[in-house]
């Protein structure tokens, strides 16, 4: 889908871009193939597209796989797809509050950047069974993604990430590519999975949330409403921790570790 063909639709559909959701619609076909080339899709893979807008990236996946269900928030863009993709499920409501027993085998998306972290958090903790993920985000977001121990970004969204599998960061996008033009630069990321991945899930995004309400206090007052002192105490001996330790000197291994022990037992 070019430009001249995303402004027509927008046109004769009577669609202005609401920036309160993050509307930017990719325009660059070659972006767009690159994008679909990364979700390695073979035969009927089954496809998670979040925040479909027009169709830039739904359009061509449909044409490789009938197992495709989009969650679109905007009910006019959601009413638009219904009408034109024949070949994918187009699911209106806000991906936050989506519930499917169906797990995809690959997710894709062009994240609304102002929810980019809670989408993320619930992808990695819901639907970490995917074999691939593929996102867009704005470029300077992969500083949260992407660090370690020690780092003022880091935090649940870089350790989910970092336990879901191998990151790549793929290519950056210049605001050209898109109608309307975003201010910031943009970039394509994807996730493989590994066998780390097996821990993550609902109850752990909310296990990591706790260990980081409040950053500078010590990790096992912030886990006080998980478990009494005592299971605490002798969990962080069983993994090694130190009775002082940050939540944000913890590598993600140690967090997964420290689950288990905590809650799985
Ligand atoms: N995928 C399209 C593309 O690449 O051109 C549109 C991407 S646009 C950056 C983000 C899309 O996510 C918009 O269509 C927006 O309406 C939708 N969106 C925003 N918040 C959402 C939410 N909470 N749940 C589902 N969709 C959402």
């Amino acid at each position: 889908m070019n430009r001249e063909t995303i402004k027509e639709i927008m046109q004769s559909e009577g669609i202005l871009p609401q920036s309160k959701f993050g509307q930017n619609f990719l325009c660059d076909e070659t972006i767009i193939s690159d994008i679909v080339s990364l979700c390695e899709l073979e035969g009927e893979t089954s496809v998670l597209e979040i925040g479909p807008g027009l169709g830039s990236i739904t359009y061509p996946i449909s044409d490789k796989t009938s197992h495709l269900t989009c969650v679109e928030i905007d009910r006019g863009l959601a009413g638009y797809l219904k009408e034109n993709i024949t070949n994918a499920e187009i699911v209106n409501c806000d991906f936050l509050k989506y519930d499917c027993t169906d797990k995809p085998e690959v997710v894709v998306s062009n994240i609304p950047y102002y929810v980019m972290t809670d989408i993320m958090k619930k992808l990695f903790g819901e639907y970490s069974r995917a074999r691939k993920m593929v996102f867009m985000v704005e470029d300077e977001a992969i500083a949260r993604i992407d660090c370690g121990p020690n780092t003022k970004q880091y935090g649940p969204l870089a350790i989910l990430c970092s336990l879901y599998g191998k990151y790549t960061y793929e290519f950056k996008v210049p605001h050209t590519a898109f109608v309307p033009q975003p201010r910031t630069t943009s970039a394509v990321i994807s996730f493989s999975r590994t066998e780390s991945a097996d821990i993550l899930s609902a109850d752990f995004v909310k296990f990591l949330n706790a260990c980081f309400s409040m950053r500078r206090k010590m990790l096992k007052k912030n886990l006080a409403s998980f478990a009494s002192s005592d299971s605490v105490n002798e969990a962080f001996g069983k993994v090694g921790i130190s009775e002082n330790a940050r939540a944000e000197e913890l590598r993600p291994d140690e967090f997964a570790k420290l689950y288990v022990q905590l809650c799985n037992n």
